[in-house]
């Protein structure tokens, strides 16, 4: 049996509770809408969205959703709203979306993770998740990104134990 993933699990449990340890410096999304699916991407110069509201008003429900989601892991200013966006109609979509996270899924995102004594980058690409954590580097797996795996359920893939198990026949 191997107890050090038991404490990496309690861990990450703990993390999870305290989603601001998480701050998204990029992040690339897939948002099933209404009648399309659009790409919402955060990076350098801001939002963007594939969405026709967002080309008109540089605000839209989609990012508004995400802003609602995951605000403590955003660390910045909700984007204004725009004169003539229907606000009251894009206020009720978010919210009805920020239910229904299904319509979410991450393509990609870099993340720097406040752990118990140092600062880590989780990343996430195509289901493929990576930490600088020595623990994850050896494993494959770490508090952090069991902790990310929570806060992002269904919105991403899960990290594989896969290394877990070949180490605890050694
Ligand atoms: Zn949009």
């Amino acid at each position: 049996m191997d107890y050090s993933i038991i404490s990496k699990i309690q861990k990450a449990k703990e993390y999870a509770e305290d989603p601001s340890r998480v701050t998204f410096n990029s992040l690339e999304i897939e948002f099933r809408g209404n009648n399309n699916t659009y790409r919402v991407t955060l990076g350098p110069d801001g939002w963007q969205c594939t969405c026709p509201g967002f080309q008109t008003y540089g605000i839209c429900p989609h990012i508004m959703t995400l802003e609602k989601l995951f605000t403590p892991m955003l660390k910045r200013e909700r984007l204004p709203y725009a004169p003539g966006q229907n606000i009251v109609s894009d206020v009720e979509k978010a919210n009805q979306y920020a239910h229904e996270t299904d319509r979410i899924r991450f393509i990609s995102f870099e993340a720097t993770f406040r752990g118990g004594h140092n600062t880590y980058h989780v990343t996430y690409h195509d289901g493929k998740w990576n930490c600088d954590n020595p623990y994850f580097q050896s494993r494959g797996v770490c508090s952090n990104t069991m902790a990310m795996e929570k806060l992002l359920k269904g919105m991403v893939k899960p990290v594989f134990l896969v290394q877990e198990s070949q180490q605890s026949v050694e």
